[in-house]
């Protein structure tokens, strides 16, 4: 059974050849390792393998793990936040990636006391089940982000279908990639809007051909909490 450090490895090497084929730079890439699923001691030895940005989509989950972590990591939101959480969550993460609606916007900032780097979701499949905003709607969403001071608009993010076909994968990051261009290109201030947050454990090695910037890897890397390893 492998262990998280060699898990580690494997999937740096699938960054490092998706990179080459892409003809990027692997540095470009960020990864976050998702530990929503397991305990303090498996996000402990994450770290312990070098990883710096953790992932987390609860705010129980965030507790655990910053006590047993702390400033060792940089803690990144990842699922979808209900504004009356956004008081409990909202000082100690360094990235939310699932700002999606104008009245958690409102919330983040009567409650944050420095501006927090946000992601902005978009819903680029179209599929109902998925949060975010349309790809239609992005730019004037963000762009009434900037009446919010505590927000920092440093890019997008979305999740691919839950599907085989390749090409339904790569043609969703790619038009979140043109979106990212299209807002990028608007220069405001408040929105830089240069990351890319996509691609999960089945599909990073098509988001990083399209561009990702920041991957959120759960269990490609933290494997399962019991039943691999004694
Ligand atoms: C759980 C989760 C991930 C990680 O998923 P894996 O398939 O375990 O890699 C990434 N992004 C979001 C938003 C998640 O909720």
């Amino acid at each position: 059974m492998s262990t998280v450090a060699e898990r580690l490895n494997d999937i740096q090497q699938q960054i490092t050849d998706a990179c080459r084929r892409a003809a990027r730079n692997p540095e470009e890439v960020t990864i976050v390792a998702v530990t929503k699923s397991v305990g303090p001691e498996r996000a402990r030895e994450v770290v312990d393998s070098g990883i710096v940005h953790l992932g987390e989509n609860r705010n129980e989950g965030l507790d655990l793990k910053q006590s047993a972590i702390g400033s060792d990591a940089r803690w990144h939101f990842i699922g979808s936040l209900q504004s009356r959480k956004v008081r409990d969550v909202i000082g100690r993460i360094d990235f939310l990636h699932s700002l999606d609606r104008k009245s958690l916007a409102k919330e983040i900032q009567k409650r944050a006391e420095r501006p927090v780097d946000c992601f902005v979701q978009v819903n680029v499949s179209g599929e109902a089940s998925k949060s975010g905003v349309s790809p239609d709607e992005a730019e004037d969403f963000i762009r009434m982000l900037g009446a919010y001071d505590k927000i920092r608009v440093v890019g997008l993010m979305t999740m691919a279908p839950n599907t085989d076909d390749e090409e339904v994968i790569r043609s969703t990051f790619r038009g979140l990639r043109e979106l990212r261009d299209e807002i990028s290109s608007l220069g405001l201030p408040h929105a830089p809007c240069t990351e890319l947050s996509m691609g999960m454990s089945n599909d990073f090695g098509i988001a990083v051909e399209e561009g990702a910037t920041f991957v959120r890897i759960g269990t490609a890397i933290v494997g399962y909490e019991s039943g691999e390893r004694s």
